[in-house]
């Protein structure tokens, strides 16, 4: 849930931690093996056609690379988009699934 102008003011890598700040104090820290397993790609997650069934693609089988970043790019500033070491590069985070995804 996106509450109110809250958007991405900035945000850090720390070994293998993405560390995002967002404009209202608040903040998310995900492991990138989180992230990684969790991008909502078509490509990861599926697509659903109009009548609502849900196609999922085989999983791309991960490697190492799979779990490091090259860069992370700010999509507006209501996304990131990280470009994954093995050239997956399709999947874009908006706030509300960095917020779901952040450690407790
Ligand atoms: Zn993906």
């Amino acid at each position: 849930m996106i509450k109110g102008d809250k958007n991405i003011k900035d945000f850090d890598l720390l070994n293998d931690l993405l560390l995002v700040n967002f404009s209202d104090g608040s903040e998310a820290v995900i492991s990138l093996r989180r992230l990684r397993d969790r991008c909502p790609c078509a490509g990861c997650e599926g697509e659903t056609d109009a009548l609502g069934n849900l196609y999922k693609p085989k999983p791309q089988p991960k490697t190492e690379s799979s779990y490091e970043l090259k860069q992370v790019l700010l999509v507006g500033y209501y996304g990131l988009k990280p470009l994954w070491a093995d050239n997956h590069t399709t999947g874009i985070f908006p706030i509300d699934l960095l917020i779901e995804l952040s450690e407790k």
